[in-house]
């Protein structure tokens, strides 16, 4: 560390993306889709090749208004971003700070008390419930702005809507970052048209296949919208680039591709949860495309290192909490049926 580094940053802890490895695995460890971008997408930044020379439109006017139509929103209602994770630093910086943190929950998405750190925000949390769900009533109780991920990120629980109509009702930001609300939870979207202090945060990443396109969105009451704008234009106009704006519209053009993609993922990840529990596992039950689940008896790191060694990479965290457990992305149908395959051998000792 340099003497020049700013003592306010001495101290930070980043946030640790999953490994990519060059091929060789069976990749269950990212929370990626396991099928290509829709074709309709690989035309699309074809067409926008020719056009790279040139600076792309700042407002993504193109993107924004399919983004809006798709979800029945008005244009002001979104802004597109490179990634949610930028979505959620441009929150953070807009909204919080020291005395004025995002309450999250204990166990979700890594970035959040990273992103509350670099603000100088304090981390503030709720515990999960005993079943691994949200606490609802510890969020609806509170009175600072609240963030949280639904289905929840790890643990692939889904809160109902009225619990979040419930906190709605207090003056104060509710964020619900819908990484992976496509595959079977119910969207918080339609209810920006009538609720000024909701914030929804949205991902190319997971159901659309784009996850190396880097492109996310926030949906929320113009008034929010101008305000994130205030930050982006602070900070990096041409965030969304000509070829991942030309992907993004591609793939929103492609709805059957979508539903396909969605459908076989909810497919297999209802027949790994049964498999893995005929062999012993507990799992959490998940709307999300991945599955937190643990052998008992195995801790999760070492079960991480043996599925490693056997060709499987999975996500292990070491936090207090998630360490007996691996998270498991839902691949394609095949790579399922290899991963139980491979946890068999593990857990009889084969
Ligand atoms: N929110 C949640 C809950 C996530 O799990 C992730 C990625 N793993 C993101 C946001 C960020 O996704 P991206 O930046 O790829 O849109």
């Amino acid at each position: 560390m340099t003497k020049y580094l700013l003592e306010k940053f001495k101290e930070l802890v980043p946030y640790t993306p999953g490994e990519q490895p060059q091929g060789g695995f069976i990749k269950l460890n990212t929370n990626e889709s396991p099928f290509p971008p829709s074709e309709r997408a690989r035309e699309r930044m074809k067409a926008a090749f020719d056009k790279l020379n040139l600076y792309n439109d700042p407002e993504n006017a193109e993107l924004t208004k399919v983004i809006a139509r798709c979800y029945g929103l008005d244009k002001e209602n979104v802004l597109v971003t490179n990634g949610s994770d930028e979505a959620l630093a441009f929150l953070y910086i807009a909204y919080a700070e020291k005395g004025k943190p995002f309450a999250a929950p204990e166990i979700s998405y890594g970035f959040y008390p990273v992103f509350s750190r670099l603000v100088g925000a304090e981390v503030k949390t709720f515990p999960l419930k005993e079943d691994f769900s949200v606490d609802e009533e510890a969020f609806i109780d509170c009175d600072d702005n609240v963030i949280f991920a639904n289905p929840n990120a790890q643990t692939g629980t889904f809160m109902a809507v009225e619990h979040i109509e419930r906190m709605l009702s207090k003056p104060r930001l509710v964020i619900v970052d819908e990484a992976y609300v496509d595959f079977g939870a119910q969207s918080v979207k339609p209810l920006v048209k009538s609720r000024d202090n909701l914030v929804v945060v949205g991902t190319l990443s997971k159901s659309r296949a784009l996850a190396g396109g880097r492109i996310g969105f926030v949906i929320a009451a113009r008034e929010i919208i101008d305000e994130l704008k205030l930050i982006k234009y602070s900070f990096n106009p041409y965030n969304l680039g000509r070829a991942a704006e030309a992907l993004a519209i591609g793939a929103f053009e492609d709805e059957k591709y979508f539903s396909e993609c969605v459908s076989k993922v909810i497919e297999a990840r209802e027949f790994t949860d049964k498999a893995v529990k005929e062999l012993g596992m507990v799992t959490v039950k998940s709307q999300a495309n991945f599955i937190l689940m643990r052998a008992p008896g195995i801790d999760g790191g070492e079960l991480k290192e043996k599925l490693m060694e056997r060709g499987v990479l999975v996500r292990h965290f070491s936090t207090p909490g998630l360490s007996p457990f691996i998270r498991v992305t839902i691949g394609s149908m095949e790579q399922m049926k290899t991963f139980v395959k491979v946890l068999k051998n593990i857990i009889s000792g084969a």
